[in-house]
């Protein structure tokens, strides 16, 4: 005997729901603890001063907005030829995975903090991962700048600098020491604040004309 018809639709609708159901529980599986750049924090300006007292934190979410633990976070800033990071010290809050990039893990939060140390700028160039995921994909997040107290990259914050970051216009990226969007008179007192910062690592900048400055403030 056939099933008459609304038996006949009634099976279709039921094969249809546990498809869905079951697409939807792999989909699921799939993107948990994923990390994913929609929902993830990925802060546009990263500050720094070479000598690590400038925080920039990342959050790491996955696809259902909760925060990924333990994730590996990348920063690779091979597109930054004007940067150099300064050699690690006991202090500092990343690893090293090349001359040119360092990682970090998230915690429970999904937050990640670095205090880079580094000296000179980078325009719109460093790229961010997480579990390998590029968040920085330019489409929910931009690639991230870098304006630093140091701008011209002699690992050291001296007078040049202020005269570097005053030439710069309001809408370049790297001369956004305060990360609010716009190069204007707070960034360049806020690199005065900076002078005489250097590299911890640099124990002896000996041929330095800071020299003395840097000799009282080591002391
Ligand atoms: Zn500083």
């Amino acid at each position: 005997m056939r099933p008459c018809p609304s038996h006949r639709i009634a099976r279709a609708v039921l094969r249809a729901v546990l498809s869905i159901l079951m697409l939807t529980g792999l989909a699921h599986a799939a993107n948990a603890s994923v990390p994913n750049p929609v929902t993830s924090t990925i802060p546009p300006c990263l500050a720094v001063c070479p000598q690590a007292d400038i925080a920039y934190t990342v959050v790491i979410r996955d696809l259902a907005n909760n925060p990924v633990n333990s994730a590996n976070v990348v920063f690779d800033f091979s597109g930054c030829p004007n940067m150099q990071l300064c050699a690690p010290v006991p202090s500092t809050d990343y690893q090293f995975l090349s001359p040119t990039s360092i990682s970090t893990t998230t915690n429970a939060a999904g937050s990640a903090t670095i205090h880079l140390e580094a000296g000179g700028c980078c325009a719109n160039a460093v790229k961010i991962y997480a579990n390998g995921v590029l968040m920085t994909d330019t489409i929910y997040h931009p690639l991230v700048s870098v304006a630093n107290a140091d701008q011209s990259g002699d690992l050291f914050v001296q007078p040049n600098d202020e005269t570097l970051i005053v030439a710069k216009s309001a809408s370049d990226p790297t001369a956004d020491l305060n990360c609010d969007g716009t190069h204007d008179a707070a960034d360049n007192a806020l690199l005065l604040d900076h002078l005489s910062h250097f590299c911890k690592s640099l124990i002896d900048p000996v041929e330095k004309h800071t020299w003395g400055q840097v000799k009282i403030r080591y002391r």
